[in-house]
């Protein structure tokens, strides 16, 4: 089955990973701090933190933003549900705000619509690698007070309006999964531009432990003593994976290059084919596409998905409504709260999109979906 997205590893990766296999550490070392110096060049000088996936990312987030019990997130459903999953363990209420139709990314104004006294976050999602309108949801949240967050989890090395993915946003989360554009296997890591915000998430990341006899309750007992202040959790990337990131950053700029040939060459062979909307792309955003997110209409998304799969092609749905899932129906939400995103899962499909993609199997791609459609 030819994959929707799958990693693309060389030789050098498997080096990189070998050599600190190889050596004192495993888990943290110094490959730690030179993957976030690395990630850290692709979010504009913002300073980074790996931890041990995108979800982990996530959670930090919204400890570092301050987020509890009371609180409320405002967040777009057509996501994975774990942008939404981890503000909820917080003890938040999450508050779903519909999508733009033609990027899918949180609507600025359902997200103003959706402000109340207690909104304490904005949380955005770069649907399919396309940035989110920032300048927009970010007066919607200095109006009401809250942190802006940005879950990037597929648009590491994009651009909106010129600043790279990690400026826009108070935090920005990553996510390293083997689908996503960069891979750590499993990893993530947030982008935190406030000093204060930044040391609760490093904190956060290591059990909460504080180190420095500067900021201890009871120094003094000796060079072993350390104090926990607040819950953590051991959220740590290990060394032989942030080689394994730093490697595979270093092929970014060429991962962006293949993935956008590859967008403009679906745009280019699907363009007219009945019944199917291709994706936009607002003109002050350079994407770094992860998804390639077709819509199928005439209630023929079901049938082209199995059809598709039937040929051996692994096309995907992304996403279920977040508030679909069970928990939160269990919690109240209801079907129809957000109309466009609905709309926009009924017809959603992700074709093929990764780098070692080859021209020949996209051609096929096209060809298999031409005649489903024809
Ligand atoms: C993949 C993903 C996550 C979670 O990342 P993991 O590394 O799998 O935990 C969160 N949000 C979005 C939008 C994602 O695509």
């Amino acid at each position: 089955m030819l994959p929707y997205g799958r990693q693309s590893i060389t030789e050098e990766d498997v080096e990189a990973v070998a050599e600190v296999l190889r050596g004192d550490w495993l888990t943290t070392g110094p490959a730690v701090g030179r993957f976030e110096a690395e990630l850290a060049r692709w979010t504009g000088g913002v300073p980074c933190l790996a931890v041990t996936s995108g979800t982990a990312a996530l959670h930090v987030a919204y400890v570092a933003a301050g987020i509890g019990p009371g609180d409320e997130v405002i967040t777009s459903p057509l996501t994975f549900v774990a942008t939404a999953a981890t503000a909820a363990l917080r003890g938040a209420r999450v508050v779903f705000a519909d999508v733009q139709p033609d990027t899918g990314n949180l609507d600025p104004g359902a997200a103003a619509a959706a402000v109340s006294d207690r909104t304490r976050a904005v949380t955005a999602v770069d649907y399919a690698g396309h940035p989110a309108d920032y300048d927009e949801l970010r007066e919607v949240a200095s109006r009401a007070g809250a942190a802006l967050i940005a879950d990037a989890a597929h648009s590491i090395g994009s651009a909106y309006k010129g600043l790279p993915v990690g400026r826009p946003a108070d935090l920005t989360t990553f996510s390293f999964f083997p689908t996503k554009t960069v891979t750590t296997a499993e990893g993530g890591a947030v982008a935190v531009a406030d000093g204060e915000r930044f040391r609760l998430a490093a904190r956060f990341r290591n059990h909460g432990l504080v180190r420095d006899p500067a900021e201890q309750r009871d120094p003094g007992h000796g060079g072993w003593h350390q104090e926990v202040h607040h819950f953590g959790l051991n959220y740590r990337l290990p060394d032989v994976l942030c080689a394994l990131g730093a490697s595979q950053l270093r092929r970014l700029a060429a991962f962006r290059a293949r993935r956008a040939e590859l967008v403009a060459r679906y745009g280019t062979l699907l363009a007219g084919v009945p019944g199917l909307t291709l994706p936009a792309q607002r003109p002050y955003v350079e994407p770094s596409w992860h998804l390639y997110p077709v819509r199928v209409r005439d209630g023929r998304r079901r049938e082209v998905y199995e059809r598709m799969r039937g040929a051996g092609i692994g096309v995907q749905v992304n996403y279920i409504p977040a508030y679909w899932h069970p928990v939160f129906e269990d919690l109240g939400y209801r079907r129809g709260l957000c109309p466009e995103a609905e709309a926009y899962y009924t017809e959603q499909l992700s074709l093929p999109l990764f780098p070692d993609l080859t021209d020949t199997q996209q051609d096929h791609v096209v060809e298999c979906l031409t005649a489903i459609l024809a």
